[in-house]
């Protein structure tokens, strides 16, 4: 008998095999993976994340970066910065590697239906995203304007190319890409993800925000957009700490009140602006 969704142990990883790995830039790899038997599920909300297990080396969180829409397989971007992330990196198709999951609280994309939404991504952070934005472009008629807005380090570092290339050509998003730093031949923009929001006036009544990135852009970002007059409680954010059970036990990912696994990783910024303002917590 297989065993159904509902009792299955959220301690216990399920075997996903390595369908595709592609780098994105050097030490950065996005997967695809799928169920290596009937007892794995695919099925996601937009900014939750997976305990993966890689056997031999320990278990990681990484959020899904895929189309929640897509069922039958899900897709990671890693970058290998330890000792289990270099083993994911390094894994190569047809590699067999532990899911549990998924975990922790999404992109709020039920609440925001109706407003326009800006999507602020720094670096990696537009991996996590990646899954609301598929998922607000298949709704698209359940949302105004959508923008997004993405900083990265170099030309170099720009992920997920082709899909960015696709949404600016042919999908109902405003896509604009900045980076902070280029050479002569990088026809784009140069600068910090905030100040692709000069110029715009967002109507605070009717506008959220969902930012992703390293904590200094996303304080920046929320603060930037709060003087743009949108509510700290209709901005958004996903917060990243060390952890291990992903079930609101061990607390190694404890922050002030909360547990990121279980009450995070999203957050409205005004129930953790004053946690962001203490240092190395
Ligand atoms: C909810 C969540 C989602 C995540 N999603 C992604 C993702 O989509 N892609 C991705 O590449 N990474 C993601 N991460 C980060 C990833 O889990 C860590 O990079 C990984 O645990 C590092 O493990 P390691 O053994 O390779 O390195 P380690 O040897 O454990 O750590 C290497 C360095 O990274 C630091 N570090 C480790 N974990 C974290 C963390 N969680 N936050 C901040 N610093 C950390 C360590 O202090 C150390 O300096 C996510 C983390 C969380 C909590």
């Amino acid at each position: 008998m297989q065993p159904q969704a509902e009792m299955r142990s959220p301690m216990c990883p399920y075997p996903f095999r390595v369908l595709e790995i592609a780098e994105e830039m050097p030490r950065c790899m996005t997967m695809r993976v799928a169920p290596d038997d009937a007892t794995g599920d695919t099925a996601f909300a937009p900014g939750q994340f997976y305990m993966i297990y890689v056997f031999g080396h320990g278990e990681v969180p990484i959020s899904t970066s895929g189309d929640p829409a897509k069922s039958g397989e899900l897709t990671f971007t890693v970058m290998a910065v330890g000792s289990v992330t270099q083993a994911l990196c390094a894994l190569k198709q047809g590699d067999v590697i532990g899911l549990r999951g998924p975990f922790g609280r999404a992109w709020p994309v039920d609440l925001v239906k109706g407003r326009d939404v800006i999507v602020m991504a720094g670096g990696l952070g537009l991996a996590p995203l990646r899954p609301s934005i598929y998922h607000m472009l298949s709704n698209r008629n359940d949302y105004a304007d959508l923008a997004l807005l993405y900083g990265t380090r170099q030309p170099q570092s720009i992920i997920f190319r082709q899909t960015l290339a696709h949404w600016r050509e042919d999908a109902p998003i405003d896509v604009e890409v900045t980076v902070d730093t280029a050479g002569r031949d990088w026809p784009g923009k140069v600068g910090v993800v905030t100040e692709l929001l000069m110029g715009r006036r967002p109507d605070p009544s009717k506008t959220s925000a969902l930012i992703c990135g390293p904590e200094i852009m996303m304080r920046f970002s929320a603060y930037a957009l709060m003087e743009l007059g949108i509510a700290a409680e209709n901005i958004y954010v996903s917060m990243e700490r060390n952890m291990k059970c992903a079930v609101k036990m061990c607390g190694r990912c404890q922050y002030g009140p909360f547990f990121v696994c279980a009450d995070g990783p999203v957050f409205a910024f005004n129930q953790v602006e004053q946690l962001f303002r203490i240092r190395e917590l």
